[in-house]
C-alpha cells in the first residue's frame, strides 16, 4: 500500500481537516506549541514530509520534491535560507499569503493524486482555484490542465458551445482577465449575452462580478448580436454575399421557416441562441421537408448557402466582438 493510500484510509477513519484548538497546549500532530488555532489537512500531512505550508489556518506537511512543478517555489528553495526560520514538526514553515487553503488543497491533490483531481476537474471553483495558484506560482502543467477544463465549457469556437457554458459565465470572464486566458472569453460572453435573467434564480446578480469594462463589452456585443438577429427576422432571405434569390413560389415558405426558427422561445432560459439554431440546421442537412410544400432545388441550395453564410459570420465575429 502506498503512502497516499494509507493517507486516504486515514481520511475515512478521521474527519477531514480535523480542527485542533490549541490554546497554549501542544498540538499532538505537529508538536506546535504556538498559541494559535490551526487545522491539519489529514490528506496532506505526510510523516516523512520535509516542508510545511501554512495557508490561512491550515497546515500541509508535504514533500519538497513535489514542488518541482512550480518554478517560483523551486527557485525560492534554491536560494540560501536565513539561519532563523520558523519551523513546525522539524520542517521549515512556508506561509502562503493571499491564497486559500481550499485552493492549495486542490493543488496538492493534483500533485499527489492526479486521478482524484481529474474527477473534480469539471467543477468551476476547482478549476478557478487551481488556475489562480498555477498562474501565481508558475506551474505550467497545472495551468494547462485548468485551462483545458475551462475550454471544455467555454470553447474557443462559439459553434462548439453547449449548455455547460451558461453557469459561472460571468465568473469565467473575470477569471480569464485575472489569469490571462483570453480564449475562454468569447464563449463566456456569448453565453452571458443570451442568458435571460428573469429565469435565473440569482436574478442576474452574477453580472455584478463583471468589471465596468467587461460590462461595457457585454452590452455592446449584445446590441450587435440583437441587430444581426433583427436583420434575419426582417429580411430572412437577403444575403450579404450570395447573388441568387428564391423564386416567387418558394420565397414566402422559406422566409416563414427562417422567422419561425429565429423566434425566441419565451419559456427558454436564454434568448435566441443563433449559433445553435444554425448549427442544428446544418446537422439536419438544411432540410425543409417539414414545410409541407415542395421547395425547388435552386431555392434549397440558396437556403443552404444562407445557413452556412450566417453561421460563418457569427463564428468569426463573436470572438472579435467579445475579445
Ligand atoms: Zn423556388
Amino acid at each position: 500500500m502506498s503512502k497516499f493510500d494509507a493517507k486516504l484510509r486515514l481520511e475515512r477513519e478521521e474527519p477531514f481537516a480535523k480542527r485542533r484548538r490549541l490554546g497554549l497546549t501542544k498540538c499532538n500532530l505537529c508538536s506546535s506549541d504556538n498559541a494559535v488555532t490551526h487545522s491539519h489537512d489529514s490528506r496532506f500531512w505526510f510523516g516523512d514530509g520535509d516542508i510545511v505550508f501554512r495557508v490561512q489556518d491550515s497546515l500541509f506537511k508535504v514533500h519538497r520534491s513535489r514542488l518541482r512543478c512550480s518554478t517560483v517555489l523551486w527557485d525560492m528553495f534554491e536560494l540560501p535560507q536565513p539561519p532563523q526560520v520558523d519551523n513546525i514538526d522539524g520542517c521549515p514553515l512556508v506561509v502562503m499569503a493571499g491564497d486559500t487553503a481550499k485552493d492549495w488543497s486542490t493543488v496538492f491533490r493534483w500533485m499527489y493524486d492526479p486521478a482524484g483531481f481529474a474527477t473534480q476537474a469539471g467543477v468551476f471553483d476547482v478549476l478557478a482555484g487551481t488556475l489562480r495558484i498555477a498562474t501565481k506560482y508558475d506551474m505550467p502543467a497545472l495551468r494547462e490542465s485548468a485551462i483545458q477544463g475551462l475550454q471544455f465549457r467555454w470553447p474557443s469556437s462559439p459553434a462548439l458551445m453547449t449548455h455547460n457554458a451558461f453557469s459561472n459565465a460571468a465568473e469565467a470572464i473575470s477569471l480569464a482577465r485575472e489569469c490571462d486566458v483570453p480564449s475562454i472569453r468569447p464563449a463566456a460572453f456569448y453565453a452571458l449575452s443570451i442568458q435571460r435573467w428573469s429565469h435565473d434564480a440569482e436574478g442576474g446578480s452574477a453580472l455584478l462580478r463583471l468589471s465596468p469594462d467587461d460590462a461595457r463589452h457585454l452590452i455592446c456585443g449584445q446590441q450587435l448580436l440583437n441587430s444581426f438577429h433583427l436583420q434575419i427576422v426582417i429580411n430572412p432571405l437577403v444575403s450579404e454575399t450570395e447573388n441568387g434569390r428564391t423564386c416567387d413560389h418558394c420565397a414566402s415558405y422559406v422566409a416563414e421557416y427562417w422567422r419561425r426558427k429565429f423566434t425566441p422561445d419565451v419559456s427558454s432560459p436564454h434568448s435566441c441562441w443563433m449559433v445553435k439554431v444554425l448549427a442544428d440546421m446544418i446537422l439536419n442537412n438544411c432540410d425543409l421537408s417539414d414545410l409541407g410544400v415542395q421547395i425547388c432545388t435552386p431555392c434549397q441550395s440558396y437556403h443552404r448557402a444562407l445557413v452556412y453564410e450566417r453561421l460563418t459570420v457569427l463564428v468569426k465575429e463573436i470572438p472579435v466582438i467579445f475579445r
